[in-house]
């Protein structure tokens, strides 16, 4: 009877010390995995359609503890917790919503909430979000940015995968100190450089001056290469909730284009011009005409190129000392045009400006 006894609180105390030992074993991992916060913004990621087989749906109508529910892997990897910022598809993304994102970011890291953030975003606008994010997040912490091409009812939705690779990405401790990403269909892109590239299919992006920085598979993250360019905490540009920015228009050139847009956008009140122009940034003798006046009234115009890749070359074809222009390097038009609201921001000289194209 006393053996029995004694057996049995010894298997009594046993089971508990087991208990105790689970339980811390379980507290220390879960500690140990990082903090991950998750930005939700709309997008098509968040989309919802009325039956999987068709095409049609509305962009940002679920809400972000939705689109964690389909990945419950996603809590093996990080302690994640998810922030509604907004519930736009991302053709409404506004200045406003950017600035948000910013000044929250910063906070997030300032506050030490989270070693890493994902930004769930729709696809059409992601790399201007993600290049001013870029330019206004000051700290080397992993900020990743992601959508989907399919909406979450969709057959095959894309957007689950997407969100568990970038969650892996942001995780990584080597995707601190790179700027803010885009992970996308198994790739990894430097958010300056990436540009969405096709209208449906699911590989919609692409970096085509750099490549990708490298990729995510199987929940292994492999970086191949480096983004050269000075971001994070080398970055002169800070918003606040309040900041206004500075307007600047981008106006398309096209054979025998007239200038009436330019002449508009001046009068409208833009302190800058993005011209998407032809080839290497050039215009026509009537876009030449209308950047000279627009010019002459300190509207600071900016040449970058409609086509895919390559850079806009200072004093090529076009004089840029002569006319008053400065040019985007190798930065697209619509991602000209966030550096340059940017840098107005800061200085109206042209030289400095011009500096900023060449080293941001
Ligand atoms: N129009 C959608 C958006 O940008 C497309 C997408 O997310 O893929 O929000």
């Amino acid at each position: 009877m006393v053996i029995g006894k004694k057996f049995n609180n010894m298997k009594k105390y046993t089971l508990i010390g087991l208990l105790i030992i689970i339980c811390i074993q379980g507290f220390t991992q879960g500690n140990s995995l990082p903090r991950v916060k998750i930005l939700a913004t709309g997008g098509t990621i968040a989309g919802a359609g009325a039956s999987a087989d068709r095409a049609g749906y509305k962009a940002g109508a679920l809400p972000i503890d939705e689109l964690l529910s389909a990945v419950p892997q996603i809590h093996k990897i990080a302690n994640v917790t998810g922030e509604q910022i907004a519930s736009v598809g991302s053709q409404d993304m506004t200045i406003a919503i950017w600035e948000k994102l910013a000044v929250r970011i910063n906070q997030i890291f300032e506050n030490n909430e989270a070693d890493a953030v994902v930004i769930t975003h729709g696809t059409d606008t992601q790399e201007e979000t993600a290049y001013f994010l870029d330019l206004t997040v000051h700290y080397k912490n992993a900020v990743v940015i992601t959508g989907s091409m399919r909406p979450a009812t969709a057959i095959s939705a894309d957007g689950p995968k997407n969100l568990y690779d970038a969650v892996t990405v942001a995780a990584n401790p080597s995707s601190r100190g790179r700027g803010v990403l885009v992970c996308f269909n198994e790739s990894i892109f430097d958010g300056r450089d990436v540009t969405k590239i096709s209208t449906t299919k699911l590989n919609a992006f692409s970096s085509p001056n750099t490549g990708p920085l490298g990729q995510v598979y199987d929940g292994k993250v492999e970086y191949y290469t480096t983004s050269i360019r000075e971001v994070n905490v080398g970055s002169p540009f800070s918003v606040k909730l309040d900041t206004r920015l500075p307007k600047v228009d981008i106006v398309y050139m096209y054979a025998d284009a007239s200038p009436g847009l330019i002449n508009c956008a001046v009068s409208d009140g833009a302190k800058g011009l993005v011209i998407a122009g032809v080839g290497n940034g050039n215009f026509n003798k009537a876009y030449m005409d209308a950047i000279s006046a627009a010019v002459k009234k300190g509207v600071i115009v900016c040449r970058a190129a409609r086509s895919v890749s390559g850079r806009v070359v200072l004093e090529d074809e076009i004089d840029d000392k002569e006319l008053g222009t400065i040019v985007s390097d190798d930065l697209n038009p619509q991602k000209a045009r966030v550096l340059l609201m940017l840098g107005l921001m800061n200085t109206g000289d042209k030289a400095k400006l011009q500096e900023y194209f060449f080293k941001y």
